[in-house]
């Protein structure tokens, strides 16, 4: 049987920074991706742009062009694509990692969508962006509900409630507005989260004090109904008509994924998923975290910019234990 000597699951920004690590370090690898290559960045609003510079974001010592001092998405996808390419990254796109097991010789035995694989070790970075924070309220399973942002364009002339308080709510807030929603804000604190962006923060501040953007703050959704949604605010509970609920609560890592794989979660606090913080290895042997899956459910805490070390450190790792061995 052939033994991969690492399988990283999900081929995004992470993922790619541990094959290139793999590769560099001598070490063979297989990335095993269960959508497009960086999924979760393709999934992203199609107008976006990060908020971090290009040269923060760079791996592999190659150079990230933009064309602003921050880079757009396409910007990004291209990024990626040619970091694949020059460090010929051995990738499968469109497998899903379904479940792993280890064998009585320390061996993990790994089952995807199509088919299954054997690694010494395993690098998760799974990240979180598959798992909306569900706001558990009735109707959130109707089809006008929407817990990812992509285009502002068919919200041209609806009535859009936008839930959150954070850079994404007040982001989807002002690009609906600008192409001529009639905007409403439902914010459970009393003011938008303090960690708003300083270019965000005064332009949605400013439509919401000029009446152009109307919120509700200390508010939250009691149920979502095909044409109205039906809040409680401090006054009590109140009716708006409604087109559009575009749910910016945030995601969270698949627990119920990493608990499969066998990787236990702190039950409290930020429910981290165990793992060594020096080391970055899980309660599994030779399984590692990487990326923003680390940071568990406080996902605003990690970011690319600040995990672009994981994937040297693992390599270095997984290559000091098979010399040991
Ligand atoms: P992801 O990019 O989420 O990659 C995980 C991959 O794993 C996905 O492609 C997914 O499809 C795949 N996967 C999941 N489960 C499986 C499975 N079972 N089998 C196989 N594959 C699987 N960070 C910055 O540093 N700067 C920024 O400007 C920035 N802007 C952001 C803007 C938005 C809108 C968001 C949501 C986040 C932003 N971040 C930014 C945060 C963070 O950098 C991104 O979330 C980034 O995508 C994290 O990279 P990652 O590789 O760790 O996880």
């Amino acid at each position: 049987q052939n033994i991969v000597d690492l399988i990283i699951i999900g081929g995004g920004p992470t993922g790619i920074n541990c094959g290139i690590a793999a590769s560099e370090a001598g070490l063979s690898h297989l990335i095993l991706e269960k959508g497009v290559l960086v999924n979760s960045l393709y999934n992203f609003p199609v107008n976006m742009t990060f908020f971090s510079t290009s040269k923060l974001l760079e791996i592999g010592n190659t150079p990230f062009i933009s064309h602003g001092d921050k880079p757009t998405r396409r910007e990004a996808l291209e990024y990626y694509r040619r970091l694949i390419e020059k460090y010929k990254l051995n990738l499968h796109l469109f497998e899903e990692v379904l479940s792993m097991q280890q064998n009585a010789d320390q061996v993990y035995h790994i089952y995807t969508s199509k088919g299954d694989y054997y690694a010494h070790s395993v690098v998760v970075a799974t990240g979180f962006y598959d798992t909306p924070r569900l706001l558990n309220v009735p109707g959130e399973d109707l089809p006008k509900v929407k817990h990812y942002f992509d285009d502002p364009h068919p919200y041209v002339g609806q009535k859009v409630l936008v839930i959150g308080a954070r850079n994404s709510a007040c982001d989807v807030a002002l690009e609906t507005y600008y192409k001529g929603a009639e905007v409403t804000m439902a914010v459970r604190g009393e003011a938008l989260h303090d960690k708003v962006k300083y270019w965000i923060l005064p332009n949605i501040e400013n439509r919401i004090k000029d009446g152009s953007i109307k919120a509700y703050f200390n508010t939250h959704v009691l149920e979502i109904r095909p044409q109205e949604v039906v809040l409680e605010g401090p006054n009590g509970v109140f009716t708006l008509e409604n087109d559009f609920v575009l749910a910016m609560t945030g995601y969270q890592p698949n627990y119920a994924f990493l608990r499969k794989l066998g990787i236990e979660i702190e039950p409290e606090g930020d429910c981290l998923p165990v793992h060594d913080a020096e080391t970055l290895e899980t309660n599994l042997p030779n399984v590692y975290l990487a990326g923003v899956v680390c940071a568990g459910a406080r996902i605003n805490k990690l970011f690319i910019e600040n995990t672009r070390d994981h994937g040297e450190m693992i390599a270095q790792r997984v290559k000091e234990k098979l010399v040991e061995v």
